[in-house]
């Protein structure tokens, strides 16, 4: 679903995704740790057009991101066309970025209506049945000022979900909330696992890394410093910055 190969990204002078390697299967709950700084937002905000790469190859679904290929030549994609990439790829931050003054209902009706042009009746439909799944029946009409942090979240990726996306990218989902409301944000996430769905996951929660992951990967100073099968890279690292980043979070 996603391949990186040699994937560079520099802000002006300071140069931070260095080469990144790495692929993510259809499916796959692929997470993605390291320490503050070492790109990982960076990584996943050029999966999903916010950042362009400066070298390299990056790749969704087998379509090159924001570009195209002819030959040997890339050309860069139009606007319209990154839109389109774009709707097939969900995003959740750390923070939950809803829109304030819509209610939940109305926060995951707004995409499909404003980017699919899909009908009031559909949209709504839609976004009755993703808050009830999150568990939020009786909150569809609460403003964000009138929901948990948690709540919010899961307002925030019913939201993306919304959109029908082949991937699912979750930033953190979880750092900006009180620790008693992580969990049910967790299982949230646990349930989209399980229904298929290939989700990119930066996340400190290792137990939900270990027990939900597929593969994990370890990056720092914007390189893939050892990645496998969760349970083998948290018990057994390979690599001293894997382990110094482990003992810290551990
Ligand atoms: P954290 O765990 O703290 O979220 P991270 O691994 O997600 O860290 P990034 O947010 O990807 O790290 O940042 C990597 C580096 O890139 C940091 O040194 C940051 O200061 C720098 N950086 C990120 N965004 C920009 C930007 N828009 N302009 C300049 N530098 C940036
Ligand atoms: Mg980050």
């Amino acid at each position: 679903m996603v391949k990186a190969e040699g994937v560079h990204k520099s802000y002006g002078a300071a140069h931070i995704l260095r080469g990144i390697d790495l692929e993510v299967q259809n499916g796959e709950v692929f997470c993605l740790v390291g320490p503050s700084g070492s790109g990982k937002s960076t990584f996943l905000r050029c999966i999903n057009h916010l950042e362009r790469i400066d070298g390299g190859r990056l790749s969704v679904d087998g379509h090159l991101v924001g570009y195209r290929q002819k030959g040997d030549k890339l050309y860069e994609l139009k606007d319209s066309e990154v839109a389109v990439q774009r709707r097939d790829i969900g995003m959740v931050f750390q923070r939950f970025n809803l829109f304030p003054h819509m209610t939940a209902l109305a926060n995951v009706m707004e995409a499909p209506i404003q980017v699919k042009g899909e009908s009031k009746a559909v949209a709504r439909e839609r976004a009755e049945r993703l808050l009830d799944r999150v568990g939020l029946r009786d909150k569809m009409g609460n403003y964000p000022s009138q929901l948990s942090g948690g709540q919010q979240q899961r307002v925030a990726i019913a939201r993306a979900l919304a959109m029908e996306p082949k991937l699912m990218l979750f930033d953190e989902p979880t750092s900006a909330l009180d620790p008693e409301l992580v969990g049910d944000v967790l299982d949230v996430m646990r349930d989209l696992a399980e229904s298929g769905m290939t989700m990119i996951v930066v996340t400190h929660e290792m137990g939900f890394a270990r027990e939900v992951g597929d593969s994990l990967v370890f990056m720092d100073g914007g390189v893939v410093v050892e990645s496998g099968n969760p349970r083998d890279v948290l018990g057994n690292p390979q690599h001293d910055r894997t382990k110094a980043f482990l003992s810290k979070v551990l």
